[in-house]
C-alpha cells in the first residue's frame, strides 16, 4: 500500500534529517528531492542546458560526491525557476512517491505540486540565522573555508529565489503541520514528527 509523506521547508530547516530518520523509523523509502535539482545544477556548471540536463537526469546523477557545496546549492536554486526542468521531474518524483511500502520526499513543493493528495505533509522551518549557523557547522566540519556571513547571505538569497519564483514556490501547503526548530533539538524535531505520522496512521 502507498502511504506517502511530504517534508518540506527551506535549506538547513531540519527536513533533511528528520526525513531520514522518519523514513528508517517507518521503513519507508526516501527522496531527497533536492539532489534532482542540485544534480541538473551541477551539470549547467559544468556547461550543460538547464531543461536537457534535466530531461536526461539519472539515477547515478544523485550519486557524484560534489552535489553539497554551497556553488551547487545556488546552481540548484537557479535552475529551480525554470518551469520545463520542474516539469521533466515532476513524473519521477510522482512515481515514488505512489511505491508500496510507503514513501518520503522531502523538498520545497511536495505537499503543494508534487504529492498534493500526501498522507501527511509537514513544513519544517527555522529563522535564518539558526539555520545559517547550522549550515556553516557542517561546511566548516567539512573543511569549507565559508564564513558565517557568506553563509548566512546563501540561505537568504536560496530563500528569495524558492519563496518568489512563479513555479512552485517554497509555502507551506493549507494543511501541512508545521514544526519550527529554531529551539529544537533534532532528537525533539523528529519525535514531533513521528507523532504526527503516527496518529495519521492509525486515523
Ligand atoms: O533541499 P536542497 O537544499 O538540497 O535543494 C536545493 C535547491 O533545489 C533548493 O534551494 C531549491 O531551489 C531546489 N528545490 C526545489 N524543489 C524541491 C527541492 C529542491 O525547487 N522539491
Amino acid at each position: 500500500m502507498p502511504f506517502t509523506i511530504a517534508i518540506d521547508g527551506p535549506a538547513a530547516a531540519g527536513k533533511g534529517t528528520i526525513s531520514k530518520s522518519v523514513s528508517a523509523h517507518f521503513g519507508f523509502a526516501h527522496l531527497d528531492t533536492g539532489l534532482l535539482y542540485r544534480a541538473v545544477g551541477a551539470k549547467v556548471l559544468a556547461g550543460a542546458e538547464p531543461v536537457a540536463a534535466a530531461e536526461a537526469l539519472t539515477p547515478e546523477d544523485l550519486k557524484s560526491d560534489t552535489l553539497r557545496t554551497p556553488e551547487v546549492a545556488q546552481a540548484a536554486s537557479k535552475v529551480a525557476v525554470i518551469a520545463e526542468v520542474r516539469a521533466a521531474l515532476v513524473a519521477f518524483q510522482r512515481a515514488f512517491a505512489l511505491r508500496d511500502g510507503g514513501a518520503v520526499l522531502d523538498g520545497r513543493d511536495i505537499g503543494t505540486v508534487i504529492c498534493p493528495e500526501a498522507d501527511v505533509k509537514l513544513f519544517v522551518t527555522a529563522s535564518a540565522e539558526v539555520r545559517a549557523e547550522r549550515r556553516f557547522l557542517e561546511l566548516s566540519a567539512k573543511g569549507h573555508s565559508d564564513t558565517r556571513a557568506d553563509v548566512l547571505a546563501d540561505v537568504k538569497a536560496r530563500d528569495a529565489r524558492d519563496m518568489n519564483r512563479a513555479e512552485a514556490p517554497l509555502k507551506a501547503a493549507e494543511d501541512a503541520v508545521v514544526i519550527d526548530t529554531t529551539d529544537l533539538d533534532i532528537e525533539a524535531a523528529v519525535a514531533q514528527a513521528v507523532q504526527v505520522i503516527e496518529a495519521r496512521r492509525s486515523a
